[in-house]
């Protein structure tokens, strides 16, 4: 689960890291009686699930309250990589002298919780990665000691020469894995750590993302959701059960287990197409959830073939198919739809669909390559 950039440094704060003070506006009114109240220079910052927000227009330095209501005026309703922007952090203005950046993320290889620090901060990290990446410092956590104070001093020494900057430094990577831990985190990020022209240090940007299996045993942290920020077309589908993910493509697939949907991703890769969503509508079917998918992948006017891939276990393929009849009974789709299914009750999930005018098909490959023909219009495949 995403939250947002206030949210986080809420719980930054907590731990004791240097955060600024901030106040959420929803409106251009809201934010300039914020910035009269803090009676200085304020930044207006995007909150929107996002990076890259200051590239985008979305974090504006206004100097008096009337600039902070015009900043307000042009972030709030914009659109930062397809979301809406619903709200802004109004937050004092800090002088800087220089970003640094401090990250913990989920290292697979590893299978650890992997600090990366630094002293090249404000830009994206991939960014410093790819162009200079000595600059990079990383460093696995074991999890049954969590990160030792001299691991968090060899942190504040790889960004900072003065021992002062160094040490402060290695106490906020300390607060920041208490943060992490503390949270059910899968993500945490400072960027920029700013050392202000006063020579403090002050988190001037936060990130955080909650493993979506930590949020039963952490109400606190699950009541954050801001369901306003979110994708329409994922909380669309979480609020159905299904488990979605939009991707770039043209090809809308409906498919049952996280395994199968991988697979078919795969094929459609292979033959040239390319997905348009990853979507499992889970192991027990009814023709509910069906309805909800086929109405989620048809609002991606991306999609140009609806490509079903259902192999019957636990899911009766009839259920299914009495699902694909009743979505399109009363929107009849505009798009081309091929269907494959295999398994459990497939003779009469056939004759159901055949009865209502729609073919089945029962070969992966088939049904995927002329998935993919449709789609490109029949170019590819
Ligand atoms: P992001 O682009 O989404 O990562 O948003 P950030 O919060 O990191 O803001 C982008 C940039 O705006 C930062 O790298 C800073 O250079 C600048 N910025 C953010 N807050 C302040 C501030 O309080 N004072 C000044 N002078 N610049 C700021
Ligand atoms: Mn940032």
């Amino acid at each position: 689960m995403n939250i947002h950039e206030y949210q986080a440094k809420d719980i930054f704060r907590r731990y004791g890291i240097p955060v600024p003070p901030g106040d959420v506006a929803t409106t251009p009114d809201e934010a300039e009686r914020i910035a009269r109240a803090y009676g200085t220079g304020v930044v207006v910052k995007a909150q929107v699930y996002a990076g890259g927000r200051g590239k985008a227009g979305g974090v504006k330095l206004a100097r008096t309250p009337a600039d902070a209501r015009a900043a307000a005026l042009q972030i709030i309703g914009m659109q930062i990589k397809g979301l809406t922007v619903p709200k802004v952090l109004v937050t004092p203005a800090a002088d800087i002298a220089s970003e640094a950046y401090a990250g913990i993320i989920v290292d697979r290889g590893s299978k650890r919780a992997v600090f990366m620090v630094s002293p090249a901060g404000g830009i994206d990290i991939e960014e410093v990665a790819a162009t200079m990446p000595e600059k990079i410092m990383r460093l696995p956590v074991d999890p049954r000691y969590g990160l030792l104070p001299f691991e968090a001093t060899r942190l504040g020494f790889f960004l900072y020469k003065n021992p002062k900057l160094a040490r402060d430094a290695a106490k906020i990577m300390r607060q920041m894995w208490q943060a992490f831990v503390g949270s059910g985190g899968s993500l945490a990020e400072i960027n920029p750590l700013a050392v202000t022209t006063g020579g403090d240090l002050l988190a001037l940007d936060a990130k955080m993302v909650i493993d979506d299996n930590e949020l039963d045993r952490r109400p606190d942290i699950a009541a954050l959701r801001d369901e306003t920020a979110e994708n329409p077309s994922e909380l669309a589908a979480r609020r159905a059960n299904l488990t979605f993910i939009k991707l770039d493509g043209n090809v809308g697939c409906v498919v049952n287990g996280a395994g199968l949907a991988m697979a078919t991703m795969d094929l459609v890769k292979y033959y040239g197409g390319e997905p348009a969503n990853f979507l499992d509508i889970g192991g027990s079917s009814n023709p509910e959830k069906v309805v909800n998918a086929l109405k989620i992948i048809t609002r991606d006017p991306n999609v140009k073939a609806i490509l079903f891939n259902i192999f019957g276990g636990i899911t009766r393929t009839d259920d299914v198919a009495n699902g694909i009849v009743a979505a399109t009974r009363d929107a009849p789709l505009d798009v081309p739809m091929v269907i494959r299914l295999t398994g459990t009750n497939e003779e009469i999930a056939v004759q159901i669909l055949q009865q209502h005018g729609f073919s089945a098909m029962t070969d992966m490959d088939d049904a995927v390559q002329k998935a993919v023909r449709l789609a490109t219009g029949g170019k590819a495949a």
